[in-house]
């Protein structure tokens, strides 16, 4: 059962703030409740010099059991859906708000459950420091809690999908809907439009990269 310390992850941060020094600090952070019933920390993964990051909401039962991010069935489509976007995800970097799995146990099954913002703002300093090791020029969150973690409560994903906008950090940050919840989808019709908006969004963060600043 998780404690209610929420104490916040600014406390485990280590001196030097590379991403490995940044992971290393991240295995034994307990700046919320939720590391005590997790397996372990699942911090971010992929290209340290990246220039897309992408942020999901947190690790998932399978990312819990592994430690690394998005190999999930939520993961599996994020990849076919970069490789349909003309993304090659070997230079992008994949991380999530929150770095413990927060779940309620149903017998031997662990399900998900939406962390709390108390949970999300003291996970905040890991992603915070994640994002300004590797300096990217744009971040796609994936997801509401994603959505407003990088741009605020007052953020609306049904409004401002598929636009860039700006965040305390990041310059530039696009927003969709997580993969997950494709899956949720209850027929193959939905699921299936569902694919196609979240490839033309990611199509579309991929033009915003290639296309000259603005002047
Ligand atoms: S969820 Fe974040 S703040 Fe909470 S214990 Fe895990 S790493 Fe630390």
């Amino acid at each position: 059962m998780a404690t209610t310390t929420t104490a916040g992850a600014a406390a485990f941060l280590p001196e030097r703030r590379t991403l490995d020094d940044l992971r290393a600090a991240a295995a034994s952070c307990e700046g919320c409740g939720l590391y005590a019933p997790a397996t372990q920390t699942v911090f971010g993964e992929g290209d340290p010099h990246a220039r897309l990051v992408f942020v999901g909401e947190q690790p998932g039962d399978r990312e819990d059991r592994t430690g690394r991010p998005f190999v999930g069935p939520a993961g599996q489509l994020l990849r076919s859906s970069l490789r349909e976007a003309g993304i090659d995800e070997r230079t992008v970097y994949i991380t999530n708000a929150v770095k413990h799995f927060s779940f309620v146990e149903r017998g031997k099954r662990r399900i998900h459950q939406t962390p709390k913002r108390i949970e999300i703002r003291a996970c905040g300093p890991w992603l915070e420091n994640e994002l300004a090791a590797i300096r990217p020029d744009l971040v796609v969150a994936l997801g509401s809690t994603a959505a407003s973690t990088l741009l605020g409560t007052e953020f609306r994903l049904t409004k401002h999908r598929g636009t860039v906008v700006r965040s305390p950090l990041a310059e530039r940050v696009v927003a969709t809907i997580h993969p997950s919840a494709i899956l949720r989808t209850i027929d193959e019709a939905t699921r299936a439009a569902e694919i196609e908006r979240f490839v033309a969004d990611l199509r579309f963060a991929r033009e915003t990269l290639e296309a000259p600043p603005a002047e």
